[in-house]
């Protein structure tokens, strides 16, 4: 398997749901993990790879490359059957039933930076009277500092697809990410992803070394 990093930052406020939120006192928890004994929050390998997959497909077709456009397995199955499995699937796997063995993604975990937590309240608003809602205030735990990182591995396989993963990569970056977020993220470790891709994408990927929101 080849590898490089990925380096992911919130801006502003950063929210990845989790499942415990009475723990934390808040509606909407930040997800944790525990390393080294150490309760941590952190992004998971499946939020991360599950919003990539959205970007990578929203973006495939003006690039060239072919996304059946959609989410669950059944209706990418029926997708796939006349003109055969779109690139966003054969690189991403289709989910639960045949993932990909050719890309794999770490959890992304804090790298020693300080991640600051703080609750927050939201007001629901309602989409058709655009009115908060009654009884619609809940709180969210958020992180707004602090850094993530862990590895894309991928197999020669997926090489020519490699353009596609950088597409949605760099488009995840002007794109929501978790709960009305957006994040920052950089690739560290490129050696091998540059050798794997043709000249003319490394102008994106000199722009994925480096922030985008901030110097
Ligand atoms: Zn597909």
């Amino acid at each position: 398997m080849r590898r490089f990093t990925v380096r992911l930052r919130p801006i502003g406020l950063l929210t990845v749901g989790g499942s415990h939120p009475e723990l934390a006192g808040a509606d909407i928890a930040f997800v944790t993990t525990s390393v080294d004994g150490r309760e941590v929050v952190y992004v998971p390998a499946s939020s991360f790879k599950g919003a990539l997959r959205s970007s990578a497909s929203r973006v495939a077709e003006r690039y060239g490359f072919r996304s059946c456009g959609q989410t669950s397995p059944e209706l990418m199955q029926r997708a796939h059957a006349g003109s055969g499995t779109c690139d966003v699937c054969r690189l991403f796997g289709v989910p639960s039933r045949n993932p990909s063995q050719h890309l794999f993604f770490d959890d992304l975990l804090p790298d020693g930076s300080l991640t600051s937590r703080q609750l927050i309240t939201r007001v629901r608003i309602n989409d058709r009277s655009m009115r908060a809602e009654d009884g619609g205030l809940y709180t969210s735990e958020a992180v707004y500092s602090g850094e993530f990182t862990g590895q894309v591995r991928y197999s020669e396989e997926v090489v020519e697809l490699l353009p596609l993963l950088l597409l949605g990569l760099a488009e995840l970056r002007m794109d929501r990410f978790g709960r009305r977020s957006s994040v920052d993220l950089r690739l560290e470790g490129t050696d091998q992803l540059r050798q794997d891709l043709g000249r003319e994408w490394h102008p994106l990927l000199d722009a994925l070394e480096g922030w985008l929101w901030q110097p």
